[in-house]
């Protein structure tokens, strides 16, 4: 074949020592669709699985023009300077639909992209947002095997795609905008049941003051709403990627939930439900992908559909028999 299957004891190895460039190939094998490339990245993640683990998971989420990428650029940047190595994915599932993916783009991340202690990689564009969230999930691994400590998730302020990066991530902060308003939007559509922090970016300049108004009123919501753990209570914090004003204590915040997760033992419990519920969403791709793909049984299901649909068999007994064709 033009591409052979890479050898995977050799990327594993490559990859461990903190190859920038095998960390891409190895994140490209991932995204391949070819059986054979599959076979290989999963063999692939599951050698390097001793070597994951150990990164700070943060997801970040805000609508379009809210700074997520002059955030990630400039948190990044503060980070790097601090001794660590900065990974950058992204879930954007429009972009299998657009055919690129905007988030995570190296050209919106100057600094970033141009340090060799950072990793840019934009959304993978294959599908289903549980394709593009298992691909993503699995790069994050592959990541922290490259001896990247924060992997930085990026997703747009839509609803199933901040469900999927909160289910990948240790910590989820939500930006926001200075100004009245929509500002009480995010809440109340159930943001903070995800969010374990708000961020009102652009605190600079004549925004300080409604930053700052804004922060308040997003305090006062949060105090009505039952948050997602009861030993965390959601912070909201103003600060601006401009200037860099406020970074510090928005990094803080995310090593106080830390903390405070790894005391009450939900930061162990968080990770492993999120594994389980990895292999599902997993086990469920696999099975709709067998579904589509073999042509036997998608003509048998077809006829099974028809069956269901004039009453000559209940749908609980085409489901049983459709699961039969499975095994
Ligand atoms: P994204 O769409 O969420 O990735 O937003 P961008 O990072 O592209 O930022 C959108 C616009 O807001 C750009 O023009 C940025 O220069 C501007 N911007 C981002 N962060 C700040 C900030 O902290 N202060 C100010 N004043 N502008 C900002």
């Amino acid at each position: 074949p033009k591409n052979p299957s890479p050898d995977v004891g050799k990327l594993a190895k490559e990859l461990r020592s903190g190859h920038r460039a095998a960390l891409a190939r190895a994140i490209t094998l991932i995204e391949s669709r070819r059986a054979d490339h599959q076979a290989a990245a999963r063999d692939l993640v599951q050698a390097l699985l001793p070597d994951t683990g150990k990164a700070v998971r943060v997801g970040i989420t805000g609508s379009p023009g809210v700074g997520k990428s002059t955030t990630i650029d400039a948190l990044g940047m503060f980070l790097i300077d601090r001794g660590h190595k900065v990974a950058v994915l992204a879930v954007d599932p429009s972009s299998a639909r657009t055919g690129g993916s905007i988030l995570g783009d190296k050209t919106r991340m100057a600094r970033l992209a141009n340090s060799d202690a950072a990793f840019v990689r934009p959304s993978p564009s294959s599908g289903t947002l549980g394709g593009v969230a298992a691909k993503t999930r699995e790069a994050m691994l592959l990541c922290e095997a490259a001896g990247f400590d924060v992997v930085l998730v990026e997703t747009v302020g839509i609803g199933q795609s901040e469900t999927a990066v909160s289910d990948m991530t240790d910590s989820f902060l939500a930006l926001m905008l200075p100004g009245a308003g929509d500002e009480l939007q995010g809440i109340k559509k159930g943001l903070v049941e995800l969010a374990d922090m708000i961020a009102i970016n652009k605190a600079d300049g004549d925004n300080v003051k409604r930053a700052n108004l804004a922060a308040a009123e997003y305090r006062s919501a949060l105090h009505i709403l039952s948050p997602r753990s009861e030993h965390w209570h959601p912070p909201v914090v103003t600060y601006s990627a401009l200037t860099g004003t406020g970074m510090d204590t928005l990094w803080q915040k995310i090593l106080d939930h830390r903390t405070a997760m790894n005391a009450s033992g939900e930061f162990a419990a968080r990770r492993r439900e999120q594994q389980v519920k990895w292999m599902w969403s997993m086990l469920e791709q696999w099975m709709m992908a067998r579904l589509r793909s073999d042509a036997a049984i998608r003509a048998k299901v077809s006829k099974t559909e028809i069956d269901v649909a004039d009453g000559r068999i209940t749908p609980a007994v085409a489901a049983e028999q459709i699961a039969e064709w499975l095994r």
